[in-house]
């Protein structure tokens, strides 16, 4: 079960048994934990430190910054906590997937319409081989024309 919101606790140790849904931050540590917000159980370790997780208070909301990313889970859970919300990735994939789809049609059309004006351009234009073959034909023709004459005289 995904969870939307989580709360938090200032502790002195991160506890052995962590709640879910509950972030621990410990400040004498510089550290934070939790258990893995799509309930799989892992525990997620998050050092607050300037390289990396950056912890941010609100009010009351928390914010965890970058993003937490739990590819050594089964799970591969990715998801911000964001002024206490959870706010999961892949929601946001979706919109990415469904804007590359759009950029995809976009640029499909762009290459149909530019076939199809090719295709008009091709069929406006008088066809060069025809030309050159009809000039083949021509001098092929005088020839034969030639030909005959010289046979006729
Ligand atoms: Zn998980």
């Amino acid at each position: 079960m995904k969870q939307t919101h989580m709360s938090h606790q200032f502790v002195e140790f991160i506890p052995e048994k962590l709640d879910s849904g509950v972030l621990y931050i410990s400040p004498r540590y510089g550290t934070a934990a939790h258990k893995c917000c799509c309930g799989c159980g892992e525990e997620v370790i998050t050092p607050l430190t300037p390289t990396d997780w950056s912890l941010r208070m609100d009010g009351n909301l928390v914010t965890l910054h970058p993003s937490i990313g739990n590819w050594s889970f089964n799970c591969q859970s990715h998801y911000w906590i964001r002024r206490s919300q959870i706010i999961w990735a892949d929601q946001m994939s979706q919109q990415e997937i469904e804007r590359g789809r759009a950029n995809e049609r976009a640029s499909k059309q762009a290459y149909f319409a530019e076939v199809n004006r090719k295709k008009i351009l091709h069929t406006q234009l008088p066809p060069k081989k025809a030309t050159s073959q009809t000039g083949a034909n021509g001098s092929l023709h005088s020839l034969w024309m030639a030909i005959k004459h010289w046979w006729k005289s």
